[in-house]
C-alpha cells in the first residue's frame, strides 16, 4: 500500500477514535442538544459569525469522516441559525463533508476494489456513466438510505467529483429543510423519530422516484417527437417485418414465428445473405481445398513418398458452390414458410415507422406492421484509391466469381477476410502479395498470434508487405501496377488482379433510413441502444448493420434481443449481452479468441496475469503433424477467473468452445482443470493452460512444509 494512502488512512482512524475515545458522541444526541440550548444560543447572539464558521467546521468533519450524529447537527444548526441560514450553512457544510468523505473513500478504496471485483466494477461504472447522477439523486432524495453509506460507495465507482457535488447538494435540500425546519421547533421534539412521520417518509420516496421517472418521461418526450411527423395505423397486418434474410434476419424471423407472431421476412437478393452466398460457407468451402493441398504437399512429413495433386481452379470454385447448395437448405424460403415466417422476395423500403413497402417483381405492396427489424447487412468498402476504377478489382461479393486462378494475386488488407483467402490463394499455387498498412496481419490479435499466421504465410509463399500505404493503382503497357508508400518511399507491386478486403460498410443507404432520420453511429452503421433499439422505438436493427461485430453469430444472438425486445418490450425488455464474444480467423494456424487479449487489456488498464501452454508439447498434435501454436489465458490476478483467451493452432475456433462456456458461465481454470479431457485429443491443450496457471499458483509455502513433512515420514 502506497504510504499516502496509509497516512490517510491513519489519520482518519484516529480521528474517529478520539471522537469517541474522549465522549464526543454523547454531545452529538438531541438530550445534549436541548439541555444546551440556551447557553448555545447565548454564544451565537454574542459571536454569530464565528459560531457559523465553527458550527460548519464540525458539521464538515462529521459527515466527512462518517460519524454518527449529522441528522442532530442538522436540527441544531435550525435551533441555532433559524430555517434561511441554518438550510444554507448545512447544505454547503454536508455536501462539502459528504465530498470529503467520498474523495477518502475513493483515494484509499478504489483502487483495491477495481483490483478485486474488476469487473463487476467495469459494468457498475458502466451504469454509473450512463445514469450516475440519475441513480445518486434517488438515493439523496430518499433519506431511508444513509448519506454515510452513499458517500463511501459512490466514491467506489467512477462517478466524476463535479457530478458528486452537485447532485448531492441538490438531492439532499429536502431532506435538509425538512430537519432544519424541525430544529427550528426544537422544543417540541421529543425524539428523531418525531420529524419523520411515515406519511413524510413516503414522500421522500415519491420524491426519490421522481428522476426515474423524469428520465421515462423524457424518453417518452423523445420518442413522442420522433414519431409526430407520422400516422400510425390503427391496425396493423404484422407484428414484425424483417428485412434482409442473412444471419440476423433469419434468427430474428425464427424467433418471431416461434413465438407466434405475425412476421414477414423480405430479402432482394438470395436467402441467407453474405454468410451463405458469398461469406463463411464458400470462404470455409475454399480454405478446405486449400488446406487439402497443403496436407498434400507435405507429404513427405507422413510418411507418403510421392503425392501429387492434379487440379483444376474451376473444380475447386464449382465444389464451392456446391456446398452452398447443400447449406441452402437450412436458409431456404420453404424452411422458413414452414417455420411459419411470411417470405417475400423484393426490396423492401421503410416509408414510416409502422409501414414498409416491398417492390416485387409481381408489384409493390406495402406491409403495416408493429415493429421492424433491420437487418440489412453490409457490403466490402472499397477505398477511393486513385485509379481503382480501373483496375475491375474484386472484392469478398465478386471473388467466387473467378474460374480461372489468378498469376498474381494482390491482395490488399490483412484482416481476417483477406488473410483466409490470401492464404487459399497461395496455397492453390497464385503468387500472393498482401499488402497492410499496420505493423502486422491481424492487428487486432496478439502481436505473438500474428507473427504465427505471419510464419505460416510465409511458407506458404505469401509475399506479405508490412506498413505498406496504398496511393495509386495504375496500368503501364497493359501491366497492372499499386504505387505503395513504404518508409517514405515508393513501391510499385505488379499483380494480374487485386482482392480488396480492407474492411465492411453497413448498409444503410437507399431503404428509408435517411429518408426516417433514423441515427448512425459514429462507425457509420444503424444506431442502437442497448436494446437494439433505433432512435425510432418500434424499429430495432441487428448484425453487421449494426455492429459493433460483423460475425454471423454475434448477428443472430442480436437478432434473439432484437425480437423478443420488439414484440415483448412493452412488459420488459432484455439489454444485449456482449460480455463474452468469441470469434475465429480460420488461416491456418486459426486464430480463435474470447474476450481479452495482452493488448486490449494493457490499453484498457485492466490488471491482468497471463499464462500460455505450447501446443507444441501436446501429444496429439505431434502425432497430427500440427506440433505449433499455443493456449493463452489472461485471468485476474490471484484468481483464476478467466478474463480472455486466444488460442492459435490446428481447429483453434473449435477448441475455444470450452473457454467461451467457462467465461459465460463463471467456471475459472481449477475447474477446468479439474475436468476429464480425453486424451489424445486438441481439447486437452485447454486442461494444460489452466495446469500452467495451476503451478504458478503452487501454494510454496504449504509444499515446502510437505516437503519436510514427507523426510520427517521417511526418517
Ligand atoms: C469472406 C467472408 C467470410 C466470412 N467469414 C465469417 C466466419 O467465418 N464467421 C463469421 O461469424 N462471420 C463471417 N463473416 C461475416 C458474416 O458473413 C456476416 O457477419 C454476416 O453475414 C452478417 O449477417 P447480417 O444478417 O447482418 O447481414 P447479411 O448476411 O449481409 O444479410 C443482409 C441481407 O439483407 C438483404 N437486404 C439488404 N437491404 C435490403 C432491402 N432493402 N430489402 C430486402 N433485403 C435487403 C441483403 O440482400 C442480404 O441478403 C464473413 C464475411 C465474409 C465477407
Amino acid at each position: 500500500m502506497k504510504v499516502q494512502k496509509l497516512i490517510v488512512i491513519t489519520v482518519i482512524a484516529l480521528l474517529i477514535g478520539a471522537f469517541f475515545y474522549f465522549g464526543y458522541h454523547d454531545y452529538l444526541t438531541l438530550h445534549e442538544l436541548k439541555t444546551h440550548q440556551a447557553a448555545i444560543e447565548a454564544r451565537i447572539a454574542a459571536q454569530p459569525v464565528t459560531a457559523a464558521f465553527v458550527y460548519a467546521l464540525i458539521y464538515v468533519l462529521v459527515t466527512a469522516l462518517s460519524l454518527p450524529g449529522a441528522a442532530v447537527m442538522t436540527l441544531a444548526g435550525g435551533a441555532m441559525f433559524g430555517l434561511l441560514w441554518g438550510t444554507v450553512i448545512v447544505s454547503f457544510a454536508s455536501t462539502i463533508g459528504a465530498t470529503l468523505a467520498f474523495l477518502a473513500a475513493r483515494f484509499v478504496l478504489r483502487d483495491f476494489v477495481k483490483d478485486r471485483f474488476g469487473s463487476a466494477i467495469r459494468t457498475i461504472d458502466a451504469g454509473i456513466e450512463r445514469d450516475g447522477p440519475f441513480y445518486l439523486f434517488t438515493l439523496r432524495l430518499i433519506p431511508l438510505f444513509p448519506f454515510f453509506m452513499i458517500n463511501v460507495a459512490m466514491g467506489l465507482t467512477a462517478i466524476r467529483l463535479s457530478s458528486f457535488y452537485w447532485v448531492s447538494q441538490v438531492g439532499m435540500l429536502a431532506g435538509t429543510l425538512v430537519y432544519v425546519n424541525a430544529g427550528t421547533q426544537l422544543a417540541q421534539v421529543e425524539s428523531l423519530a418525531d420529524i419523520l412521520s411515515p406519511t413524510l417518509l413516503g414522500s421522500f420516496a415519491l420524491l426519490g422516484l421522481f428522476p426515474l421517472l423524469a428520465k421515462k418521461t423524457i424518453d417518452a418526450l423523445k420518442s413522442r417527437r420522433v414519431y409526430k411527423p407520422w400516422n400510425r395505423p390503427k391496425t396493423f397486418d404484422n407484428n414484425l417485418v424483417v428485412i434482409g434474410a442473412g444471419s440476423g434476419g433469419l434468427v430474428t424471423a425464427y424467433i418471431a414465428a416461434a413465438v407466434k407472431a405475425k412476421v414477414t421476412l423480405v430479402e432482394k437478393h438470395k436467402m441467407g445473405g453474405d454468410c451463405l452466398n458469398t461469406g463463411c460457407v464458400p470462404s470455409k468451402a475454399l480454405i478446405r481445398s486449400a488446406k487439402w493441398l497443403s496436407h498434400n504437399k507435405r507429404a513427405n512429413e507422413f510418411g507418403i513418398k510421392h503425392s501429387s495433386a492434379d487440379f483444376d481452379f474451376a473444380d475447386v470454385m464449382a465444389r464451392v458452390q456446391s456446398v452452398i447448395k447443400k447449406v441452402e437448405p437450412h436458409d431456404s424460403i420453404e424452411r422458413y414458410t414452414e417455420l411459419g415466417v411470411e417470405v417475400v422476395t423484393g426490396e423492401a423500403k421503410i416509408i414510416s415507422p409502422w409501414e414498409v413497402r416491398v417492390e416485387t417483381s409481381e408489384g409493390s405492396k406495402t406491409l403495416t406492421t408493429r415493429a421492424i427489424v433491420i437487418a440489412a447487412g453490409a457490403r466490402p468498402f472499397v477505398p477511393p484509391i486513385p485509379g481503382i476504377d480501373r483496375i475491375e478489382a474484386l472484392t469478398s461479393d465478386t471473388i467466387w466469381n473467378l474460374r480461372e486462378l489468378p498469376k498474381r494475386l494482390l491482395v490488399l488488407g490483412g484482416g481476417p477476410i483477406g488473410s483466409e483467402l490470401a492464404q487459399c490463394f497461395a496455397r492453390f499455387g497464385s503468387r500472393v502479395t498482401q499488402v497492410e498498412m499496420a505493423p502486422r496481419l491481424l492487428a487486432r490479435e496478439d502481436p505473438e498470434a500474428s507473427e504465427a499466421v505471419m510464419a505460416s504465410f510465409r511458407q506458404d509463399g505469401v509475399d506479405i508487405r508490412l506498413e505498406h500505404t496504398a496511393k495509386e493503382f495504375i496500368i503501364d503497357n497493359g501491366e497492372k501496377i499499386l504505387i505503395a508508400e513504404h518508409d517514405g518511399k515508393t513501391v510499385n507491386i505488379s499483380f494480374d488482379q487485386v482482392l480488396v478486403s480492407i474492411g465492411r460498410a453497413a448498409n444503410v443507404q437507399g431503404y428509408g433510413v435517411e429518408e426516417l432520420g433514423i441515427a448512425l453511429s459514429p462507425r457509420k452503421t444503424i444506431a442502437t441502444d442497448p436494446f437494439q433499439a433505433t432512435n425510432y422505438p418500434n424499429i430495432y436493427a441487428v448484425g453487421d448493420v449494426a455492429g459493433p461485430y460483423q460475425f454471423t453469430h454475434t448477428a443472430a444472438h442480436q437478432a434473439w434481443y432484437a425480437a423478443v425486445n420488439a414484440l415483448f418490450g412493452t412488459f420488459k425488455k432484455f439489454r444485449t449481452d456482449y460480455s463474452v464474444i468469441p470469434w475465429s480467423t480460420f488461416t491456418d494456424p486459426e486464430v480463435a479468441r474470447v474476450g481479452l487479449n495482452e493488448q486490449e487489456a494493457e490499453q484498457q488498464n485492466i490488471p491482468y496475469e497471463v499464462v500460455t501452454y505450447g501446443i507444441d508439447e501436446l501429444d496429439r498434435a505431434i502425432a497430427d503433424g500440427e506440433a505449433h501454436g499455443f493456449v493463452k489465458v489472461l485471468t485476474e490476478p490471484g484468481k483464476d477467473k478467466i478474463l480472455g483467451v486466444t488460442i492459435v493452432g490446428e481447429h483453434a475456433g473449435d477448441l475455444i468452445a470450452e473457454f467461451v462456456l467457462a467465461m459465460k458461465h463463471g467456471i475459472g481454470l481449477n475447474k477446468i482443470l479439474g475436468t476429464i479431457h480425453i486424451y489424445p485429443t486438441l481439447a486437452e491443450a485447454n486442461k494444460y493452460a489452466a495446469g500452467v496457471w495451476k503451478r504458478a499458483h503452487a501454494p510454496v509455502a504449504v509444499l515446502n512444509w510437505l516437503r519436510r513433512y514427507h523426510g520427517w515420514r521417511r526418517g
